[in-house]
């Protein structure tokens, strides 16, 4: 849910920013342009103004722009909305500035920048401002066509035998009709918009490598996996480790499965095709498993269970609590999402609360983003004061999120019994590896097929799709199937090059819980762990990877924090288990 509110501000970041020449209220200094000649201590001595004075401008403007984004959020009026969007275009300008990046590159390039604080928010400044600089027409040219793809995406409706349906008429037909036919029908009404925005979405690409290009990458891919401090050989290794070590138990639980549907469905396993899963894409769990957890949870209040198990690992929400605003109300954002308004402690949490699992869930994973936020330390410098990377604060999310599944967890928290607790224990293991391993599966997907469209976008990418997903999801192609199926998939328009990062932090959050078990609580086995009460826990993130904030790059925050880079192996551990 972060993410995509993430995605909602990044759009609106795209959706103002064309038609802004850069203006040139820069705050460098005159000689600065030319200096690499001068002294290591007169460089720093430069930057460290520009970033002060930097900071003063950006601090007030941000903040502004993120209790807009507040109240918007809350009220839903268009009024508010504009307000966000001038914001934001204002923050924009700032960053557009290309003195201001000529010079910081500079600094940066010069290696003269010894002192490790000024130079992590040098390099961090560097990526701010590169992201502004492509050229402005190029950029509205890429916001329009964006924004006119997601139009269509918006008003399309699929039709079934020349009947209208919507996406959630899809989905309940996805999700519960037995005849083969009609699956079949849902599922083609499913990629028909494919069809409609496929070769928009291909100049689209162009669009984005053209200006990728101009700022000196390959295309675009690269550029945005550069920006966010990621690399392609970095995050193939960890892709194909984690391809690798799913391939046997997938096939397994895969095959399990299959012989359920097939059932079902009245067909041989042979015979199933993408519509006999239980969405247009197979990324979530077909509902073979199912696991009912709201009756647990009706009777509770998901506001005081959070409150509560918070307060018991060290990490006291109230204070946020306090500033959130948590019920149904008309006209507000009907979602949940985290927002640290200042970095100064004032950090909120917008949620639409029910007292069920769904819910329980959205609180555990919004007030994760919200205690890594309110934990920085405010010693730190502004522009350190922001979680590692999108994915690890993503990462401590899903971390607590994944306790409303818990059982252990769920026992002492809702006060169950014992044999309520072994009736949820029953299928929640095998739940928690089918929605784990079919999600990793689907973002291999993803992220390989991202790689290459952008990579060469002239191919044959109908092709290329479906070889994609006959070989990590292991679902048949439609015979003489030839379409922009993959164009169906919103988010290639909406948040390019962005997916991997779920599944890194999934894959985190394993090693941080593999980590506290083993050499935190020093448990010897992740049996039977709830987390309830552990003080140690908070302790243990607040020192190695709240208070740090951004001050090293994710991966050596990760390795400082657990001993290790991120790997796989203990997502692996923790989800994908070969069958006895
Ligand atoms: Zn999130």
């Amino acid at each position: 849910m972060k993410a995509l509110s993430t995605t909602v501000v990044m759009l609106l970041l795209a959706i103002v920013v064309f038609g802004c020449a850069p203006t040139s209220t820069s705050a460098v200094e005159p000689n600065a342009q030319n200096s690499s000649s001068v002294v290591t201590t007169e460089k720093g001595k430069q930057v460290e103004k520009f970033i002060k004075a930097h900071i003063k401008k950006v601090e007030p403007m941000e903040k502004a722009a993120n209790l807009a984004y507040w109240d918007a959020a809350i009220s839903g009026k268009p009024e508010d909305y504009n307000r966000v969007g001038k914001l934001t275009l204002e923050i924009r300008q700032v960053y557009s500035n290309p003195q201001e990046f000529a010079f910081l590159k500079e600094a940066k390039e010069s290696g003269q920048v010894k002192d490790q604080m000024l130079a992590r928010q040098l390099e961090l400044l560097v990526n701010a401002y590169l992201e502004n600089q492509m050229e402005p027409e190029l950029l509205k040219a890429i916001v329009d066509l964006g924004t006119e793809i997601e139009r269509k995406f918006s008003t399309f409706r699929g039709s079934i035998e020349g009947k209208k349906v919507t996406d959630n008429e899809i989905k309940e037909i996805l999700k519960t009709e037995i005849d083969s036919h009609k699956r079949e029908q849902a599922w083609l009404a499913s990629k028909q918009v494919g069809g409609v925005v496929a070769s928009d979405l291909v100049q689209l690409v162009k669009l984005r490598n053209q200006a990728a290009r101009k700022l000196g990458f390959d295309n675009y891919h690269t550029l945005s996996l550069t920006l966010a401090e990621q690399d392609v050989k970095e995050l193939d290794k960890i892709f194909n480790e984690l391809y690798e070590l799913t391939n046997k138990p997938f096939a397994e639980l895969k095959a399990e499965l299959d012989q359920i549907l097939a059932a079902k469905y009245g067909v041989a396993t042979v015979e199933l095709m993408p519509w006999h899963y239980h969405d247009p894409f197979f990324q979530e769990t077909p509902m073979v498993y199912q696991l009912d957890l709201d009756a647990y949870y009706k009777d509770k209040d998901v506001k005081q269970v959070a409150a509560k198990f918070y307060a018991g690992t060290g990490l006291p929400v109230d204070s946020i609590l306090e500033k959130s605003d948590l019920y149904e109300r008309e006209g507000k954002n009907p979602h949940g999402f985290c927002t640290d308004i200042d970095r100064r402690g004032d950090v909120r949490v917008l949620c639409n609360i029910k007292n069920n699992e769904y819910w329980m869930e959205t609180m555990l994973h919004e007030l994760g983003h919200a205690v890594y936020d309110k934990n920085h330390n405010l010693q730190m410098p502004f522009l350190l004061r922001e979680p590692a990377h999108i994915f690890t604060t993503e990462a401590i999310a899903m971390f607590f999120g994944r306790l409303s599944r818990n059982p252990a967890w769920m026992q002492q928290m809702l006060g169950l019994s014992d044999q309520q607790r072994m009736e949820i224990e029953k299928v929640s293991a095998k739940y928690a590896q089918l929605k784990q391993i079919i999600f990793a599966r689907w973002d291999m997907v993803m992220y390989d097929f991202e790689k290459q469209l952008y990579a060469n976008p002239d191919q044959d990418l109908n092709s290329l799709w479906w070889q994609m997903v006959e070989k990590y999801q292991l679902v048949k192609k439609p015979p003489a199937r030839n379409e922009p199926d993959w164009a169906a998939k919103i988010h290639f328009t909406i948040a390019p090059c962005y997916y991997h990062n779920y599944m890194l932090g999934e894959l985190l959050a394993s090693q941080l819980h593999h980590h506290i078990v083993n050499n935190v609580l020093k448990l010897g086995s992740d049996k039977d762990i709830s987390y309830v009460g552990q003080k140690k826990v908070g302790e243990f993130l607040t020192k190695k990877v709240f208070e740090p904030g951004a001050m090293y790059h994710w991966n050596e925050m990760i390795e400082q924090a657990t001993g290790e880079q991120l790997t796989p192996k203990y997502f692996v551990s923790q989800f994908v288990k070969t069958q006895d």
